[in-house]
């Protein structure tokens, strides 16, 4: 009989049951991540993008826009990073839920502390970050204040549970102080390296290391064989303590330069599950820390 009455009831008004799981779309696997540690079973969470995949060249697929149509929030990572396939999916999805302005569309960025701001936006140079540094996730302060601002926007949507996911954001809070502190024991301060892509900045700046140079010119842009040679008379004299690079793209280029320098390649995860032992952002964190020499 209770059966009857809801289903009529749902039909008539239209609406989800009260207990039925936030659906979450999330671009990159580190986003679904967070959001998996504050929302945990009220939520379900479908990734967009695979961690070996490099986010820089996603191309939109109607699994997506699939994906899009049936989200109550999409979440991103913002900064440009997506502009290769987001706008097509929230135009193509046709849900009101996530468009620009609701409470539905996340931008993670509008709470990080976006570092490399450029003050002339000039894509025809080739830099793919042309509204600062994209890849904060690397950044434990800056997915404190994620974590914080998705908390805040899950609530509104399900005020029902409001304080489970406030719980948890409590949770996640204290762990990420305790594993702050295990990585900074770990003390990389001071290290050279060269990397391939911008993605350690943020990582660089909250431990310490100092990134000497690039085998890319600029964020997108492969090297000339004449940028390759000034970079390997730099890493003869000054002799860094690796090349770091992830598994998705680089690392050909890396090991060419390791092979010429005799300066080690040190792979490190891109994002949440692009390496074995990476399962979730504590995890990934874990892994780039306990990589570095
Ligand atoms: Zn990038």
């Amino acid at each position: 009989m209770w059966k009857i009455v809801l289903v009529v009831l749902l039909t008539f008004t239209g609406a989800s049951p009260a207990w039925a799981e936030l659906n979450v779309v999330a671009t990159l696997p580190w986003i679904g991540s967070l959001a998996k540690e504050i929302g945990q079973d009220k939520i379900t969470v479908t990734t967009l993008v695979k961690p070996s995949q490099d986010p820089h060249l996603v191309e939109a697929k109607p699994s997506m826009i699939l994906a899009g149509r049936k989200a109550d929030i999409l979440m991103y990572n913002g900064l440009d990073l997506e502009i290769g396939y987001l706008p097509l999916i929230l135009e193509s999805s046709r849900n009101p839920r996530i468009v620009p302005g609701q409470p539905g569309n996340l931008d993670c960025s509008r709470y990080a502390q976006v570092i490399e701001k450029s003050t002339s936006v000039d894509r025809s140079m080739g830099d793919v970050h042309p509204l600062g540094n994209p890849h904060y996730h690397f950044s434990p302060p800056n997915m404190l204040r994620v974590a914080s601002g998705m908390t805040d926007v899950l609530a509104g949507l399900d005020r029902n549970n409001g304080d489970f996911y406030r719980e948890n954001f409590k949770i996640f809070s204290r762990k990420l102080e305790q594993r702050l502190k295990d990585w900074q024991a770990l003390n990389p301060r001071g290290k050279k390296f060269v990397a391939y892509h911008k993605l350690f900045e943020y990582l660089a700046a909250e431990f310490g290391l100092r990134i000497m140079a690039y085998v890319e010119p600029k964020p997108g842009i492969p090297p000339s064989a004449a940028h390759v040679e000034g970079l390997i008379d730099i890493m003869k004299s000054s002799n860094p303590a690796g090349i770091l690079t992830t598994g998705y793209y680089g690392r050909k280029e890396a090991e060419s330069l390791g092979g010429k320098t005799g300066v080690k390649v040190i792979i490190l995860p891109a994002d949440v599950g692009a390496m074995e032992g990476t399962e979730d952002w504590f995890a990934f964190m874990d892994k780039t820390l306990t990589s570095l020499p």
